[in-house]
């Protein structure tokens, strides 16, 4: 999209909805419809950099694998560092682990037992909040750190299915788009 303003609307209209996947029922929200756009693309990531420019963010934590697009660049514009958590087996040294439900199944994710400090104001990204499941449980992963701040922050939020309630009342929780 060339246009010079481009808005919410803009970008909640390039997220395409593809209906039964990964399973029957589920309305699966395809960010990289999104993402394809290089005016949407520029416009995402200064509307959610905008938000958290004043928190003081040391590090980004992004959830795999989606939450790695954004996670990554939003680090970059927030002179933060970026930390990775990803699925069990894929990181190579000593990880602390933490399982959880997902709205399709259930999983487990790790975090490197050195990726954060005491000090660390932590800005967790992930591309979607569905159930709360999968950020509930990078929470306990960050939190095992006794870091200062956590902040949680989504692309998509699926207001329905009432994942932010389920998020612990002393993170801040903050969405661009929501359904
Ligand atoms: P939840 O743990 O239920 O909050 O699910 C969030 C995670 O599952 C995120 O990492 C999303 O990428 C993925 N996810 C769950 N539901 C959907 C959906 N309807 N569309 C796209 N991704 C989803």
């Amino acid at each position: 999209m060339n246009r010079i303003s481009i808005g919410i609307e803009d970008v909640k209209n390039s997220i395409r909805n593809v209906p039964n996947f990964p399973k029957e029922g589920i309305q699966f929200k395809d960010v990289s419809t999104a993402f394809k756009d290089k005016g949407i693309f520029k416009f995402i990531v200064s509307e959610i950099r905008n938000n958290y420019q004043e928190c003081g963010i040391t590090k980004v934590v992004g959830i795999e694998s989606r939450g790695f697009i954004l996670g990554s660049i939003l680090a970059g514009e927030l002179h933060a560092g970026f930390v990775p958590i990803r699925k069990p087996g894929k990181l190579p040294s000593e990880t602390f682990v933490q399982s959880y439900d997902l709205e399709y199944g259930s999983d487990s994710l790790e975090i490197h037992t050195d990726a954060l400090d005491k000090d660390d104001i932590v800005l967790i990204h992930d591309d979607l909040l569905a159930t709360g499941g999968t950020v509930n449980a990078a929470v306990d992963l960050v939190r095992k750190f006794g870091v200062a701040k956590i902040y949680a922050n989504f692309f998509v939020e699926l207001d329905f299915l009432g994942g932010r309630k389920r998020i612990a009342k002393d993170i801040e929780v903050w969405s661009l788009i929501h359904y």
